[in-house]
């Protein structure tokens, strides 16, 4: 089975993308590092420095410690402007 889906194609046209998509895969919420949680605190007392710390539910995975990811790579024609350009010949 293909890494990618094919989102578009239109092979027979110049200049034009070729969109694919790779599977969804799941990785560690980047925000609360897999913990799902962020630890707040707040200073209660200037003097001693004291704080009090509490969880919250982390926002970017809504608590599960995990976000789904799926990347879009698109692809076009290279031009043989651009490859002279980039100082390579075709012959
Ligand atoms: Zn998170």
């Amino acid at each position: 089975m293909s890494r990618y889906t094919v989102l578009k194609e239109e092979p027979s046209q110049d200049n034009v993308e070729n969109i694919f998509e790779t599977e969804e895969k799941i990785i560690l919420c980047d925000k609360c590092k897999g913990l799902g949680k962020i630890e707040m605190n707040e200073t209660v007392d200037y003097h001693k420095n004291d704080k009090e710390y509490w969880d919250e539910e982390c926002g970017a995975c809504g608590g599960t410690g995990r976000l789904v990811e799926k990347t879009i790579i698109k692809t076009r024609k290279l031009n043989k402007q651009e490859l002279k350009i980039m100082g390579r010949s075709l012959s």
